[in-house]
């Protein structure tokens, strides 16, 4: 399901049953003491590689392209910052090779979601999807498909460090953040729920939400190209 990893019969078995590609689309970028700065893309990646379990389709290579980051918002370093441009270019780019490989149902999953990233993408995405009727797609960032749960995505917060410490432990030290003050975005470059009391077990029922919405919203677009195609 690693696209990267198939060969051309695994693909066009794919191609057959479900031809879905998820895209985990993050970013290098500031998120804490704490983390790693892939977190953004480690995480969706991670999302992915579950929700294809249960839709079927496959995974693209993770990106590390983010727009509108902690560089230029803040002044944080250890942050690569791409330009719109970019980003834009690679989505168009990405998309109408995928749809030309046969692919008709794109899922970016947004692991950084500056607001004028997200907006970025869903531009091209939206007229993608104009382009040609026959392709569905779900464009949105991670925290969306919760916001029915009461779970609010900050950044480098509670809910981004329980993440990654679900699924990938070794990479999150806790002990490297500040006591005894509150932690700002100014300061620490965290916004959101207080990180300090991030766990394994939350970040697994984060997850496990998360991954369950997805799938449906995925399912729902798979009956639809299905009626498409019949009608
Ligand atoms: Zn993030």
């Amino acid at each position: 399901m690693k696209l990267e990893e198939m060969k051309p019969c695994e693909i066009e078995k794919v191609l057959r049953e479900a031809p879905i590609v998820y895209i985990p689309w993050g970013s290098l970028e500031w998120h804490g003491e704490q983390n790693p700065i892939g977190l953004d893309t480690l995480k969706v990646y991670h999302l992915c590689l579950r929700a294809v379990r249960k839709t079927g389709g496959v995974v693209f290579p993770p990106l590390y392209c983010g727009y509108e980051t902690m560089k230029p918002y803040l002044g944080f370093k250890r942050t690569l910052e791409v330009s719109k441009e970019t980003i834009q270019s690679l989505a168009r780019e990405y998309l109408e090779q995928l749809y030309d490989e046969g692919f008709r149902i794109f899922v970016i999953l947004m692991g950084h979601y500056g607001a004028r990233h997200v907006e970025a993408l869903k531009e091209v995405a939206n007229e993608f999807l104009k382009k040609h009727p026959d392709a569905k797609g779900i464009f949105a960032p991670d925290p969306a498909f919760l916001s029915e749960k009461g779970i609010r995505g900050g950044h480098a917060d509670y809910y981004e460090t329980s993440l990654m410490m679900f699924f990938r432990p070794e990479l999150v030290d806790l002990s490297l953040l500040p006591t005894g003050r509150d932690l700002t975005i100014e300061k620490d470059g965290i916004g959101g729920d207080d990180p300090r009391k991030a766990t394994i077990e939350e970040g697994e029922r984060i997850a496990n939400l998360l991954v369950e919405e997805l799938a449906r919203q995925v399912k729902e677009l798979k009956k639809e190209l299905e009626n498409l195609e019949r009608g």
